[in-house]
């Protein structure tokens, strides 16, 4: 039976793109080998990665702006440290929305001062901080743009007159923005690109050669710029299935085209949150992820029955962040509406059984 996948990730890919992947693991452009036992020196890998560096810049409008696409290794979590090492000499700024950015804070505080500019621990990061306001003399200001344990997501993003520095792990690629508002982005491919094991970074190259200290090659920004994103192996197939990805998103109609469907994804599971009793929302209204839906049942009684209903539309990774618990429908660019219906006929069948 065909699983509705709602995992947070890594998650859901288009099933093209898993049958092209697993055709290319077989047989690679039909030169008789694997994708993943031939020299990433290749000729034919070499147009993946370039491929993928592309069109990765061209979906987010940022070709000829000065940036470069990398697929580096290590997750969102060693950008937390990368970006700090490469770009904090004395004073950044972070917008702590979360695990994710607390994370990332951690990290930076090993390079220079932090500065939290805002917060929402307060109220255990239900919204995205409002009204702050940003101290001159940063060398960035870092946020977080979706929080997947919370469910928040920015709707606006802060002025600054210092660069800004986006973790776009669990949206990229999902909603149209001036992606040109950013100097640096960075996100772990396994939520709408590829598999884990390839992290996209997108950097404003003029943002790169100011810090004193000395960094290490292989997490120094510019020393994969300087070699193509190929200083070291990178992950062969990681890189070739986001690039897979991609291409399925180009022919889609770019950005553009999913960010309506994700809408409509969005706006069907959010009314029924809203109008079943037997559910309630988690995070503030206003701040809600068009990826990532959190919500609870009103009476925890029921979690065993909604769990089994749940179990049999053949329904997946709906449980919560184990930091938050309750429930979390992520609803990334793979995922169809039909699987977001299938979720909210289980949740109106609770309401007439409860
Ligand atoms: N940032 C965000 C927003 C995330 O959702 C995650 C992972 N879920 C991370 C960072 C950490 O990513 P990774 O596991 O690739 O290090």
């Amino acid at each position: 039976m065909k699983k509705h996948n709602f995992s947070a990730g890594p998650c859901i890919l288009p099933k093209e793109v898993l049958l092209k992947a697993s055709e290319a693991v077989m047989d690679f452009n039909g030169s008789g080998l694997s994708l993943i036992e031939i020299s990433h020196r290749s000729k034919d890998f070499v147009a993946v990665m370039e491929n993928a560096r592309s069109l990765a810049l061209e979906l987010l409008d940022l070709k000829d702006k000065g940036y470069q696409a990398l697929f580096l290794q290590g997750g969102a979590s060693l950008e937390f440290l990368m970006v700090a090492y490469n770009l904090l000499e004395k004073k950044a700024g972070y917008l702590n929305t979360g695990t994710w950015s607390d994370k990332a804070i951690k990290e930076a505080k090993l390079f220079g001062e932090v500065v939290e500019v805002g917060s929402s621990k307060d109220e255990k990061f239900k919204y995205i901080p409002k009204g702050y306001s940003v101290p001159t003399g940063l060398d960035y200001l870092h946020i977080t743009s979706n929080n997947t344990i919370y469910g928040t997501q920015f709707k606006k993003f802060p002025k600054t007159d210092c660069p800004l520095i986006c973790d776009m792990s669990s949206d990229i690629f999902s909603r149209t923005l001036d992606f040109s508002q950013f100097d640096l982005i960075y996100a772990g491919a396994q939520k709408n690109m590829g598999p884990a094991g390839a992290t996209l970074v997108v950097v404003k190259e003029d943002l790169l050669g100011k810090v004193s200290r000395k960094i290490p090659s292989m997490l120094d920004y510019q020393t994969h710029i300087s070699k193509d994103s190929m200083f070291n192996t990178p992950p062969v197939f990681a890189v070739y299935t986001s690039m897979l990805t991609l291409e399925w998103l180009k022919n889609l109609g770019g950005i553009a085209a999913i960010e309506e469907v994700n809408e409509k994804k969005a706006r069907l599971l959010y009314s029924e949150i809203d109008l079943n009793p037997v559910f309630e929302g988690y995070a503030n209204v206003e701040d809600r992820s068009l990826m990532n839906a959190t919500f609870n049942l009103t009476d925890e009684v029921l979690k065993s029955t909604f769990d089994n209903m749940l179990k049999e539309a053949g329904i997946n990774g709906l449980n919560g962040h184990r930091s938050v618990g309750g429930y979390r429908a992520s609803m990334y660019n793979a995922l169809s509406l039909e699987s977001v219906g299938v979720l909210v006929d289980v949740m109106s069948e609770m309401e007439r059984k409860g």
